[in-house]
């Protein structure tokens, strides 16, 4: 079996939940030598240990416990490294006990920190761009924008899903904001609540979702090149129309106002000022859209053919740095889907209360990866690399290397026309 890879930089419930698991993994793994026949132990084993884990990561999200502690910046774990008295005194403590009112969640104080950092960097930045243009300041400028584009997006994940990050106090600039920060990242305006909010997560990856991937042999590249330039070429026309043939008219009228809205004014700031506009929208829109479909590529790459319509068999979970430290837990997917409202930081505590649940459906759980990263081993059949970052739950514990590199290469199947009418019969496809 291949151990379990503590990257320094988990966060520390990452590293609680990564503890509990390979917990459950040991005991299974001993016990199943010396004390066979017995399941008792084994399971008031992970029982103790599971309880544990809740209790600790229940009193880091709640704002009455004394353990407990906001997120202030993603690189900066408070609980595990201490600042200097003198620092936590005079900056960290008044800097939060500004920002929590303001933001809708006592936890959630680096929202006003991302917020604080666009629009005194992005945002005067592109305004600079468009009065005196220089390369060196366009390429920096994209450079710069393209560092913040995950964490930003996932903090417009929550932004979506919760119609808000601010206090409801400051429901006006919290409304206005991502008119105007959006487009700096590649966003066009309302198309990310659109597409995701009020279509992916309907469809959850079913037949009926534009970016379903059962439809795709995941693990070939002509495939995953049709997915994405399809996407690419077709989302404004796609999305309006698959509103239209759920009879949501008013959806599909808005999503298609929005984004030629948004391709006009591009145009048009085009021809104003060509170099700026290039550098400060235009990069960033493309580039972004092939960004989105990769990582959805990676969130939905393993579908169970059993069961492709489980959200514990149609996504996966990820513990790891880039998903989780620096874009708000956006590995714990499956916890996202089973709940798209739930907090970015309850994830992990959601994860580690149906484990059980996840080991019984044969979720995937995988660690030290991304899903970029998820993506390429996949395009690159390097299911030994992926099976060597399984984080196996259940029965998935016993099973050898080479049948676990089998069992997620069986999850990239495509599924035909007629899979998929056996299997979604509500769809009547
Ligand atoms: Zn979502």
């Amino acid at each position: 079996m291949a151990d379990i890879f503590y990257d320094p930089n988990l966060t520390q419930a990452d590293r609680l939940v990564l503890e509990c698991l390979e917990g459950d993994i040991k005991t299974r793994v001993e016990r199943a030598d010396t004390d066979r026949q017995h399941e008792d132990p084994i399971r008031a084993d992970h029982l103790d240990r599971q309880n544990t884990t809740i209790a600790t990561l229940n009193a880091l999200n709640d704002p009455k416990s004394a353990h407990f502690v906001p997120t202030v910046l993603n690189g900066l774990d408070l609980h595990t490294q201490p600042l200097p008295k003198w620092v936590n005194r005079w900056l960290l403590q008044p800097y939060v006990r500004l920002a929590q009112p303001v933001v809708r969640h006592e936890t959630d104080v680096v929202m006003f920190s991302h917020l604080l950092l666009y629009f005194t960097t992005s945002v005067p930045s592109a305004l600079f761009l468009f009065w005196h243009f220089t390369w060196i300041h366009g390429i920096a400028h994209t450079i710069m924008q393209l560092s913040y584009v995950g964490t930003y997006t996932l903090m417009q994940h929550q932004h979506i899903h919760q119609r808000g990050i601010l206090n409801k106090s400051f429901w006006l600039f919290d409304a206005v904001y991502p008119y105007i920060t959006d487009p700096l990242m590649g966003h066009s305006w309302n198309s990310y609540y659109y597409h995701h909010v009020k279509h992916h997560h309907v469809e959850g990856n079913g037949p009926d979702d534009l970016s379903s991937t059962l439809r795709y042999q995941r693990d070939n590249v002509w495939h995953f090149l049709h997915y994405v330039g399809r996407f690419y070429v077709l989302i404004w026309l796609d999305l309006p129309r698959y509103f239209l043939s759920k009879g949501k008219t008013g959806l599909a009228l808005k999503a298609a106002s929005w984004e030629f809205t948004w391709y006009a004014t591009l145009a048009t700031l085009l021809r104003l000022n060509k170099h700026a506009t290039i550098f400060v929208f235009l990069i960033p829109f493309l580039l972004l859209r092939v960004g989105l479909m990769v990582g959805n590529w990676g969130q939905h790459c393993f579908v169970d053919f059993d069961e492709p319509d489980s959200d514990y068999r149609s996504s996966i979970t990820l513990i790891d740095v880039p998903s989780n430290r620096h874009c708000f837990n956006d590995g714990y997917h499956t916890s996202h889907h089973l709940n798209p409202l739930r907090h970015w930081r309850d994830h992990p505590l959601a994860f580690v209360k149906g484990k059980d649940l996840y080991a019984s459906q044969h979720a995937l759980t995988f660690h030290n990866i991304d899903y970029i990263m998820i993506t390429v081993r996949v395009l690159t059949k390097n299911y030994r690399a992926l099976a060597e970052c399984l984080v196996p739950m259940g029965d998935q514990i016993s099973m050898t290397m080479e049948e676990r590199m089998a069992m997620l290469e069986s999850h990239t199947r495509q599924f035909t026309e007629e899979d998929i009418r056996r299997k979604f019969p509500s769809k009547g496809q």
